[in-house]
């Protein structure tokens, strides 16, 4: 074989337990979106590695590049890959190949001048591919966030809103690269609408003993994050600081109750 050969199933549980000490040490809620963890920082992602999606680009790559290079000993090394790839065993140009079809690309192996082509037709050179195919990972991770029943659907109004722009919202992230992690992990929390609000403990944890919804401060409307945040007419009456104390405060009180 011409690259390691890793079986997927193997990889997925290096990143699983990477996603596992990252959880135990606090650095993400649990129920924090996993794909999240992938997307980079500037796009309000963790810009975590995926082991098993940089083996995938690697292989892409590997035969990409063996498809380009006209040394006659990269030459034999192709035909025993086409030759394996005939005879129905494992090879580079097989699994390369599904690997890119993931990632709704084409690749079209012509000796010397492999190209990659996108669903929308648009061909890209060997020499561009990395950019090509980094891309196409990161629409992957977005598409595959936005698709999750609670969580997506925070996030995918965020990403949809026309007043916000990604890029600043996620300004801070980006420019701060040594802002502790547990800050991070408190910002997600509340950009998911993770806090243990009387309607988080009801609907998502179903770990509320009376099942009751109502804001502790108004008993009016659902106690959600956003209800607190913005929508509370007991704390609306209040001044604006005040407010935002009185908001934080009760987010602070019930994360206590929730831990018993
Ligand atoms: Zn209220």
């Amino acid at each position: 074989m011409w690259t390691q050969h890793w079986p997927l199933s193997e990889l997925r549980d290096v990143d699983r337990a990477a996603r596992k000490i990252i959880v135990e040490n606090g650095g993400k809620h649990p129920a924090s979106l996993t794909s999240l963890l992938y997307l980079p920082r500037e796009k309000g992602g963790r810009g975590l590695r995926s082991v098993e999606h940089e083996y995938k680009i690697t292989k892409i790559k590997s035969l990409l590049k063996l498809y380009q290079n006209p040394d006659p000993t990269v030459e034999a090394v192709r035909e025993f890959e086409e030759h394996a790839m005939a005879s129905g065993h494992q090879s580079l140009v097989k699994e390369a190949a599904k690997y890119a079809e993931e990632l709704n690309i084409t690749l079209q192996l012509d000796t010397l001048n492999p190209v990659c082509v996108t669903t929308d037709g648009k061909v890209v050179t060997a020499a561009r591919a990395g950019n090509l195919l980094k891309q196409s990972q990161e629409k992957q991770f977005l598409e595959s966030a936005k698709d999750k029943k609670w969580q997506g659907k925070l996030f995918r109004i965020r990403w949809e809103d026309e007043s916000l722009s990604i890029a600043n919202c996620f300004a801070w992230l980006k420019g701060w690269a040594t802002c502790p992690t547990h800050t991070i992990a408190g910002m997600y929390e509340l950009y998911e609408q993770l806090l243990p609000t009387k309607l988080y403990t009801k609907e998502k944890t179903q770990t509320s003993t009376d099942g009751e919804v109502l804001c502790r401060l108004c008993g009016k409307v659902a106690e959600s994050v956003a209800h607190v945040l913005a929508g509370c007419s007991s704390l609306a009456q209040t001044k604006y600081l005040y407010r935002h104390n009185a908001a934080l405060k009760i987010l602070f009180l019930s994360s206590c109750e929730s831990m018993g």
